[in-house]
């Protein structure tokens, strides 16, 4: 009998209720008990629900309030020491690594964040050092398995597993898998514990076993998993990989003394083949047919098919049908859809249907009928080829007449440079990265309209207002180049996919960016094209308001398609040139409006880097390209800035200055201006403004850490390119604290100035 099973399912709900009940938790309306209700009750509903779709394992631990690993750090007991003073309640010790804290005299900032592989996920970043010490520190996995139980589900606690847990840190001094050795015993007592407590069957997750591996590592990989084995009275393991091929490790992963192994056959679909031969004949081979990743119904009869070669290979006595990685990255519930028209609708799976596929496909495979999940995805396939919505001969006539000298700039950067002081900058200029407060007022604003209780001139009011506030609240802190502050923007990506042919919006296909963080990514289904002018009218206005240069503020080619459901009928590369071309178009209109400054944020250019070095050169080729096409049409003396985040640059800091932008702001407060270093090492030519402070905390700075940061910034990039800047825009934080925050930051960036001038004292 073939197994189906699911690797994981969204914590969010399909109303966000873990989202509403983490920040009213936060803002201190309710209670700790509140919340964790909530969140047992979402555990349970997803549970059953997992169960009536015909899921058969159904995993456990799988939930997190705000992330797995930072679950995983506490339940090996790797609790950074600054956070110890506040673990006598625990949940605000959790809260404290993922959010910083800054109260009762206590005044910790968060732990480092970073994006989950190459998906728009992030998790938080175990903080490891040499001869440090694990613990069982948590009882989570054993606890939510008790619980689905007491409900009557028998469950699959999901772990993340060691070797990717080290892999996933950082550490100072030693390789982190040196830790193992000292790890083991944590996770040899936790399996020995899940096994008493009746869990047949466990997933570590070790998605790292898709990325490149050092020799280090790979023997990390064995000693981890033998001694796994060994545990007595352990449950089965499943050795759960995903996000690609297992390439060059196949050999590693099918050796590894463990019950079953899950690959993905969507993104290493590649492999089936190899994978069917290597794996011993004894282990469970577990399926990943249907996409984790993307909201495109399955094509059904093309996953059966691949698990009929698998059938034929090995037999189904050994088979488990799942999604290619857990469901964490897809929207839940496409049932609370109700703008998408029906055809579109048609062509899509949330959650909740991709359950559906799963477990169609598994009863498929044992020669049960094929229903109406078929005859779904038949259709969907079908109506797609037809549809004229995907394909438009105007944009593929446009793609054909795009030359080399589009992507360029007329002058390199030097000349540029000369041409743009008429902006009459101070050295260290301030400014923001763009977005300023959403506050409730702002969101409201937006949702009358939405719901059309507002009319149209009167929320255009209403925004007029409160761009004006912000610039003048911006030229009373002092800043040199201002923002317009996005309030007419819900989300920077969907705001420009609203305004573009071949995206569609979802009402309520949320999907978890980070903590309570939840993004409604587009879908891009067919060819891209600008019918009209997107942004040009509010930086016109913004500037109208101000002798100050206004800095217009665009969403870059790369991150719209990043941070999108892409379409799979066609290369990313070209549908990321389709944008390219729209927001060029773009730039054109801004500058022509008189805007000097435009910021194209390209925050997912990393991300978007594949997981397996020998495929970068390839990526990296075609999202500079992108940034440029969409960048080079303006004069000398207009300013060109970027912005990115989280980018750990040293790997691909010539792309970077590829991109050719006059002005990069980068994140950098999080890890201690670490990333400057790269900025050194290359010698960036042009400038570049690192965060002076970490945006995702409530935390105000102080002045002299600011002033501290930018000494450091000034040794390695010279203080007539340095720019002073947060670490990413301010949409999430309250005016309170932004303006305190600026307050200090224009003033460290003053004292700076001072001090550089007087010849450096630090
Ligand atoms: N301009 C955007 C903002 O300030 C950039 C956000 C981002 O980098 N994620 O909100
Ligand atoms: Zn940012």
């Amino acid at each position: 009998m073939t197994i189906a099973t699911n690797l994981g399912f969204p914590r969010i709900g399909k109303h966000r209720e873990l989202k509403r009940a983490l920040e009213s938790h936060w803002s201190g309306k309710s209670s700790a008990d509140a919340l964790l209700g909530v969140a047992k009750e979402l555990r349970a509903e997803h549970w059953r629900l997992q169960r009536a779709a015909g899921i058969e394992h159904v995993p456990s631990n799988d939930f997190a309030l705000y992330d797995q690993v930072l679950d995983t750090i506490q339940l090996v007991g790797a609790t950074p020491p600054r956070y110890t003073a506040l673990e006598s309640n625990p949940l605000r010790a959790h809260f404290a690594m993922a959010r910083g804290f800054q109260a009762d005299g206590v005044d910790v900032p968060a732990m480092e964040m970073t994006k989950w592989f190459d998906t728009n996920y992030h998790y938080i970043v175990p903080e490891l050092f040499p001869g440090m010490s694990f613990r069982r520190g948590s009882d989570k996995p054993l606890a939510e398995l008790r619980e689905a139980a007491a409900l009557g589900v028998t469950t699959r606690p999901v772990l993340v597993g060691p070797v990717s847990l080290l892999l996933l840190g950082k550490m100072h001094g030693a390789p982190v898998v040196t830790l193992l050795d000292r790890l083991l015993p944590v996770y040899e007592e936790l399996l020995g514990a899940l096994g008493r407590e009746g869990a047949a069957w466990v997933q570590l997750d070790e998605p790292c076993l898709v990325t490149d591996l050092d020799g280090a590592a790979e023997a990390a990989f064995r000693t981890a998993y033998e001694r796994i084995s060994k545990v007595s009275g352990a449950p089965r393991t499943l050795l759960t990989t995903y996000f690609g091929a297992l390439g060059d490790n196949l050999e590693l992963a099918t050796s590894l003394p463990v019950s079953g192994l899950h690959v993905d056959l969507v993104r290493g679909r590649e492999q089936l083949e190899a994978v069917c031969e290597a794996l011993p004949k004894d282990r469970v081979l577990s399926a990943g047919v249907v996409d984790g990743r993307n909201v495109w119904r399955a094509d059904l009869d093309d996953a059966l098919a691949s698990l009929k070669k698998i059938g034929d290979a090995r037999g189904t006595e050994k088979l488990f049908v799942g999604p290619s990685c857990s469901l964490l990255h897809c929207p839940v519930d496409r049932s609370t859809e109700t703008e998408l028209d029906a055809e579109l609708s048609s062509w899509l799976a949330f959650a909740t249907d991709k359950l559906e596929e799963i477990s169609a496909l598994a009863r498929a495979v044992d020669g049960g009928a094929l229903g109406d999940a078929f005859e779904k995805s038949r259709a969907a396939k079908a109506s797609r080829a037809a549809s004229k919505r995907v394909n438009r001969p105007a944009v593929a006539a446009r793609l054909e007449s795009v030359t080399a000298d589009m992507a360029r700039r007329k002058n390199p950067y030097a000349a540029r440079r000369e041409a743009q002081k008429t902006l009459g900058l101070p050295l260290l200029p301030t400014t923001t990265i763009g977005s300023f407060p959403q506050t409730s007022e702002v969101r409201a604003a937006r949702a009358e309209h939405k719901a059309k209780k507002r009319d149209g001139a009167s929320y255009e009011k209403f925004l007029r207002e409160e761009t004006e506030r912000a610039v003048r609240r911006q030229e009373s802190l002092g800043l040199d180049v201002l923002v317009h502050g996005e309030f007419e923007r819900n989300d920077m990506v969907e705001y420009f996919g609203e305004q573009l042919d071949g995206f569609a919006f979802t009402k309520n296909g949320w999907v978890q960016s980070y903590g309570s963080r939840c993004v409604k990514p587009p879908i891009i289904y067919g060819d891209v094209a600008r019918p009209a002018p997107m942004t040009v009218a509010w930086s016109r206005y913004a500037q109208s308001l101000t002798k100050l240069p206004m800095k217009a503020m665009l969403t870059g080619p790369v991150t719209i398609l990043q941070w999108s459901f892409v379409r799979v009928d066609q290369p990313r590369s070209k549908t990321c040139r389709e944008i390219a071309l729209a927001i060029r178009d773009e730039v054109v209109d801004l500058e022509a409006a008189g805007l000097r400054v435009i910021q194209i944020d390209e925050p997912a250019i990393r991300e978007g880097l594949p997981l397996r070095r020998a495929e970068w050169r390839a990526y990296l080729d075609w999202a500079v390209d992108a940034f440029r096409v969409a960048s080079s049409p303006v004069r000398d003396d207009t300013q060109i800035h970027t912005h990115m985040c989280y980018s750990e640059f040293n790997d691909i800091i010539d792309a970077i200055g590829a991109m050719d932008a006059d002005v990069v702001s980068i994140e950098t407060s999080r890890s201690r201006m670490e990333l400057l270093e790269a900025f050194a090492t290359y010698r960036y030519p042009n400038e570049v403004g690192p965060g002076v402070y970490d945006i995702h905390s409530p935390r105000v700075p102080t002045i002299d850490e600011i002033v501290e940061l930018l000494a450091r910034a000034a040794k390695v990039v010279p203080a007539e390119r340095l720019w002073v800047n947060p670490d990413c825009g301010l949409k999430t934080r309250g005016w309170p604290e932004v303006e305190a925050a600026l307050r200090n930051m224009v003033e460290g960036a003053r004292r700076a100035r001072r001090e550089l001038a007087a010849g450096g004292s630090t």
